[in-house]
Protein backbone atom coordinates (compact mmCIF):
# COMPACT_ATOMS: atom_id res chain seq x y z
CA UNK A 1 0.00 0.00 0.00
CA UNK A 2 2.63 2.73 1.07
CA UNK A 3 4.82 1.55 -2.09
CA UNK A 4 1.54 2.57 -4.29
CA UNK A 5 1.13 6.22 -2.05
CA UNK A 6 4.54 6.70 -2.31
CA UNK A 7 4.91 6.30 -6.48
CA UNK A 8 1.13 8.31 -6.42
CA UNK A 9 2.51 11.01 -4.33
CA UNK A 10 6.37 11.23 -3.74
CA UNK A 11 6.42 14.22 -1.37
CA UNK A 12 2.59 14.50 0.52
CA UNK A 13 2.39 17.61 2.72
CA UNK A 14 0.21 18.86 5.06
CA UNK A 15 -2.88 21.22 4.03
CA UNK A 16 -2.05 23.51 6.30
CA UNK A 17 0.15 26.79 5.60
CA UNK A 18 2.84 27.35 7.73
CA UNK A 19 6.57 28.52 7.24
CA UNK A 20 8.20 27.95 11.02
CA UNK A 21 6.87 25.51 13.58
CA UNK A 22 4.99 27.81 15.37
CA UNK A 23 2.48 28.92 13.08
CA UNK A 24 1.96 25.47 12.21
CA UNK A 25 1.25 24.67 15.94
CA UNK A 26 -1.58 27.61 15.63
CA UNK A 27 -3.14 26.71 12.72
CA UNK A 28 -3.29 23.14 13.92
CA UNK A 29 -4.77 24.40 16.97
CA UNK A 30 -7.28 26.32 15.00
CA UNK A 31 -7.75 23.07 12.88
CA UNK A 32 -9.57 20.98 15.31
CA UNK A 33 -13.07 20.02 14.12
CA UNK A 34 -12.59 22.98 10.74
CA UNK A 35 -11.29 22.68 7.73
CA UNK A 36 -7.63 23.45 6.60
CA UNK A 37 -8.87 24.91 3.85
CA UNK A 38 -11.31 27.62 6.50
CA UNK A 39 -7.87 27.77 8.65
CA UNK A 40 -6.26 28.67 5.65
CA UNK A 41 -7.97 31.55 4.94
CA UNK A 42 -8.11 32.90 8.47
CA UNK A 43 -3.98 32.60 9.00
CA UNK A 44 -3.30 34.14 5.44
CA UNK A 45 -4.63 37.37 7.64
CA UNK A 46 -3.25 36.36 10.60
CA UNK A 47 0.11 35.34 9.93
CA UNK A 48 1.43 38.68 8.27
CA UNK A 49 0.58 40.98 11.34
CA UNK A 50 1.50 38.34 14.00
CA UNK A 51 3.43 35.08 13.61
CA UNK A 52 5.10 34.38 17.24
CA UNK A 53 3.62 34.44 20.42
CA UNK A 54 5.20 37.64 21.14
CA UNK A 55 3.15 39.12 18.53
CA UNK A 56 -0.17 37.27 19.12
CA UNK A 57 -0.10 38.61 22.96
CA UNK A 58 0.67 41.87 21.46
CA UNK A 59 -2.43 41.43 19.36
CA UNK A 60 -4.83 40.46 22.52
CA UNK A 61 -7.68 38.07 22.31
CA UNK A 62 -10.43 40.48 21.05
CA UNK A 63 -8.01 41.32 18.29
CA UNK A 64 -7.22 37.47 17.78
CA UNK A 65 -10.61 36.68 17.79
CA UNK A 66 -11.63 38.91 15.00
CA UNK A 67 -9.04 37.37 12.71
CA UNK A 68 -10.18 33.74 13.18
CA UNK A 69 -13.58 34.30 13.86
CA UNK A 70 -14.58 31.84 10.45
CA UNK A 71 -13.46 29.13 12.36
CA UNK A 72 -15.52 27.13 14.77
CA UNK A 73 -15.24 27.29 18.25
CA UNK A 74 -13.23 30.48 17.67
CA UNK A 75 -13.91 31.84 20.94
CA UNK A 76 -12.03 28.60 23.30
CA UNK A 77 -9.50 28.13 20.33
CA UNK A 78 -8.53 32.20 20.79
CA UNK A 79 -8.34 31.66 24.38
CA UNK A 80 -6.12 28.49 23.82
CA UNK A 81 -3.83 30.06 21.70
CA UNK A 82 -3.63 33.42 24.20
CA UNK A 83 -2.61 31.04 26.70
CA UNK A 84 -0.54 28.84 25.05
CA UNK A 85 1.54 32.05 23.68
CA UNK A 86 2.06 33.07 26.97
CA UNK A 87 3.48 29.47 28.32
CA UNK A 88 6.07 29.48 25.53
CA UNK A 89 7.39 32.69 25.51
CA UNK A 90 7.58 31.99 30.14
CA UNK A 91 8.75 28.52 30.02
CA UNK A 92 10.33 27.44 26.26
CA UNK A 93 11.80 30.86 25.32
CA UNK A 94 9.17 31.86 23.11
CA UNK A 95 9.74 28.43 20.80
CA UNK A 96 7.95 25.30 19.82
CA UNK A 97 8.87 22.63 22.19
CA UNK A 98 9.85 19.29 20.28
CA UNK A 99 8.89 16.81 23.02
CA UNK A 100 5.67 15.15 23.64
CA UNK A 101 5.10 15.81 27.27
CA UNK A 102 6.08 19.64 26.38
CA UNK A 103 3.57 19.96 23.85
CA UNK A 104 0.69 18.65 25.30
CA UNK A 105 0.41 20.91 28.48
CA UNK A 106 -0.41 23.63 26.46
CA UNK A 107 -3.98 24.42 26.26
CA UNK A 108 -5.79 23.29 23.36
CA UNK A 109 -2.96 20.45 22.15
CA UNK A 110 -3.95 16.86 22.88
CA UNK A 111 -2.18 13.90 21.54
CA UNK A 112 -3.01 14.27 17.92
CA UNK A 113 -1.85 18.01 18.25
CA UNK A 114 1.10 17.28 19.49
CA UNK A 115 1.68 14.15 16.98
CA UNK A 116 1.07 16.59 13.99
CA UNK A 117 3.68 19.16 15.24
CA UNK A 118 6.43 16.50 16.36
CA UNK A 119 5.93 14.90 12.70
CA UNK A 120 5.75 18.13 10.25
CA UNK A 121 8.07 20.71 12.18
CA UNK A 122 10.70 18.24 13.73
CA UNK A 123 10.27 15.07 11.39
CA UNK A 124 9.68 12.85 14.28
CA UNK A 125 8.23 9.67 13.26
CA UNK A 126 4.64 9.72 14.86
CA UNK A 127 1.37 9.23 13.77
CA UNK A 128 -1.75 11.44 14.09
CA UNK A 129 -4.42 9.18 13.97
CA UNK A 130 -7.59 11.92 13.24
CA UNK A 131 -11.12 11.30 11.60
CA UNK A 132 -9.85 9.99 8.22
CA UNK A 133 -6.91 7.68 8.98
CA UNK A 134 -9.15 6.23 12.06
CA UNK A 135 -11.36 5.23 8.69
CA UNK A 136 -9.41 4.19 6.40
CA UNK A 137 -7.10 1.87 8.59
CA UNK A 138 -10.23 0.44 9.74
CA UNK A 139 -11.78 -0.13 6.39
CA UNK A 140 -8.88 -1.23 4.58
CA UNK A 141 -7.63 -3.88 7.40
CA UNK A 142 -4.63 -2.46 7.26
CA UNK A 143 -4.67 -1.22 11.20
CA UNK A 144 -8.01 -1.93 12.64
CA UNK A 145 -8.77 -0.68 16.16
CA UNK A 146 -11.83 0.70 18.35
CA UNK A 147 -10.05 3.86 18.79
CA UNK A 148 -7.75 6.23 18.28
CA UNK A 149 -5.16 4.96 20.34
CA UNK A 150 -5.37 1.47 19.06
CA UNK A 151 -4.72 2.30 15.66
CA UNK A 152 -1.76 4.61 16.16
CA UNK A 153 -0.07 1.91 18.03
CA UNK A 154 -0.87 -0.62 15.56
CA UNK A 155 0.05 1.39 12.74
CA UNK A 156 3.46 2.52 14.46
CA UNK A 157 4.06 -1.28 14.61
CA UNK A 158 3.04 -2.38 11.07
CA UNK A 159 4.03 0.77 8.68
CA UNK A 160 7.12 -0.23 8.12
CA UNK A 161 10.11 2.55 8.95
CA UNK A 162 11.10 4.18 5.37
CA UNK A 163 7.05 4.88 5.40
CA UNK A 164 6.82 6.29 8.71
CA UNK A 165 7.59 9.94 8.12
CA UNK A 166 4.98 10.57 5.15
CA UNK A 167 2.19 7.68 6.45
CA UNK A 168 0.15 10.31 8.23
CA UNK A 169 0.34 12.44 5.04
CA UNK A 170 -0.89 9.72 2.95
CA UNK A 171 -3.75 8.52 5.17
CA UNK A 172 -5.40 11.62 5.80
CA UNK A 173 -5.05 12.49 1.95
CA UNK A 174 -6.51 9.21 0.97
CA UNK A 175 -9.38 9.60 3.26
CA UNK A 176 -9.82 13.17 2.43
CA UNK A 177 -10.15 12.51 -1.41
CA UNK A 178 -10.84 9.11 -2.11
CA UNK A 179 -11.99 6.80 1.13
CA UNK A 180 -14.26 9.15 1.80
CA UNK A 181 -16.64 8.59 4.86
CA UNK A 182 -20.10 8.74 3.18
CA UNK A 183 -19.03 7.21 -0.66
CA UNK A 184 -15.45 6.04 -0.48
CA UNK A 185 -14.30 6.29 -4.13
CA UNK A 186 -13.64 2.65 -4.45
CA UNK A 187 -13.73 2.32 -8.42
CA UNK A 188 -11.02 4.63 -8.77
CA UNK A 189 -9.01 3.35 -5.91
CA UNK A 190 -5.26 2.85 -6.13
CA UNK A 191 -5.40 0.03 -3.24
CA UNK A 192 -8.87 -1.52 -3.83
CA UNK A 193 -7.34 -5.03 -4.60
CA UNK A 194 -5.53 -4.73 -1.40
CA UNK A 195 -8.14 -3.63 0.46
CA UNK A 196 -10.63 -5.50 2.91
CA UNK A 197 -13.34 -3.11 2.73
CA UNK A 198 -16.31 -5.58 2.10
CA UNK A 199 -18.87 -2.62 0.57
CA UNK A 200 -16.77 -1.21 -2.02
CA UNK A 201 -18.66 1.42 -4.35
CA UNK A 202 -18.75 0.28 -7.70
CA UNK A 203 -18.62 2.90 -10.51
CA UNK A 204 -21.25 5.48 -10.62
CA UNK A 205 -23.00 5.34 -14.44
CA UNK A 206 -22.29 8.06 -16.48
CA UNK A 207 -18.24 8.06 -15.38
S1 LIG B 1 -11.13 0.41 -1.94
FE1 LIG B 1 -12.68 1.79 -1.11
S2 LIG B 1 -12.78 1.36 1.06
FE2 LIG B 1 -10.86 0.51 0.28
S3 LIG B 1 -9.32 2.10 0.59
FE3 LIG B 1 -10.11 2.34 -1.45
S4 LIG B 1 -11.75 3.84 -1.29
FE4 LIG B 1 -11.34 3.05 0.78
Amino acid sequence: MFERFRAANPSPKTELEYTTPFELLIAVLLSAQSTDVGVNKATRKLYPVANTPAKILELGEEELKSYIQTIGLYKTKAKNVIATCKILLEQHGGEVPNDRASLEALPGVGRKTANVVMNTAFGELTMAVDTHIFRVSNRTGLAPGKNVDIVEQKLLRFVPKDFLQDAHHWLILHGRYTCKARKPECWNCIQQDLCDYRQKTPMPDGL
